[in-house]
């Protein structure tokens, strides 16, 4: 909570840019997306193991991809990630629709109103698009887009596990969900396991602050924040000895990860 509302901070004390703030806007928003994850895990310990937590650090690596991508492109390419989410929220305005006629509800209606707000179409003329390709990236995927930063190693390292977790991959399963049957008349078939994971893991859930740090250290030198005010809103990272200690891998991990990117 502390790093994402330095982040927080330093954005919002820095001269600010009224003229292109749609990349401000979903670096702010992809960035505190992952800072939410982050907070809501570090309080539920039975969420520190890889059964439970993949989606976490998940997110930490996908951001981290869209935003060294995106830092790539031209500066449109933040106006078209809003753009085709909005055009998304169109869709799912329509599907729920479809929802609405044989399911009365006044809770439907209301996410139909919501998602048609959304959409930021207009009422009278519809004007919105919906791109029903796999990314707002014209349909790239995530991992061309890791390959053109220099993250292909992050990617194949940290993102396609747990995206074998999050889509219940066998082997997943196998070892997550399944023990072996200990009738031997049974031949050793698998079955459903009980016995839930015990989470509580101190070094994931401390590698999730370190990647956080990183991705916020990341996101400000992208955007090149004003230098003050980043170091005034980090300044009780230096002052307080003892937290400047914990985060400090995540510090050699962000400049290191630079490094790659620039070779
Ligand atoms: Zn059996």
């Amino acid at each position: 909570m502390d790093l994402l509302s330095s982040y927080i901070e330093a954005l919002e004390t820095a001269p600010a840019r009224l003229y292109d703030q749609e990349q401000q806007e979903v670096h702010s928003g992809l960035v505190t997306r992952a800072g939410r994850e982050v907070i809501t895990a570090l309080g539920a310990p039975d969420l520190w193991c890889v059964e439970h937590g993949a989606h976490v650090g998940r997110t930490l690596v996908e951001v981290r991809i869209y935003l060294e991508w995106m830092a790539l492109q031209d500066p449109s390419v933040y106006r078209s990630y809003q753009t085709y989410g909005a055009g998304k929220a169109k869709l799912y305005a329509r599907i729920t629709d479809e929802l609405a006629k044989d399911w009365n509800s006044p809770e439907v209606e209301k996410a139909i109103e919501e998602l048609d707000k959304l959409s930021h179409n207009d009422d009278v003329l519809d004007h919105r698009v919906v791109d029903t390709r796999d990314s707002f990236a014209e349909g790239k995927s995530i991992r061309a887009m890791a390959k053109e930063c220099g993250l292909l190693d992050l990617y194949r390292q940290s993102y396609s596990l747990a995206s074998g977790v999050a889509h219940s991959e066998w082997w997943s399963l196998e070892t997550h969900c399944m023990e072996p049957c200990r009738n031997i008349l049974h031949r050793g078939h698998l079955i459903p396991s009980l016995t839930l994971s015990g989470g509580a893991d101190v070094a994931l859930a401390s590698s999730w602050v370190s990647q956080l740090y990183a991705l916020i250290r990341r996101s400000l030198q992208i955007l090149r924040t004003n230098q003050d005010a980043v170091d005034q809103a980090f300044s009780w990272l230096s002052t307080d000895s003892a937290s400047a200690e914990s985060f400090a891998p995540g510090e050699e991990q962000a400049q290191d990860d630079m490094r790659k990117s620039e070779d």
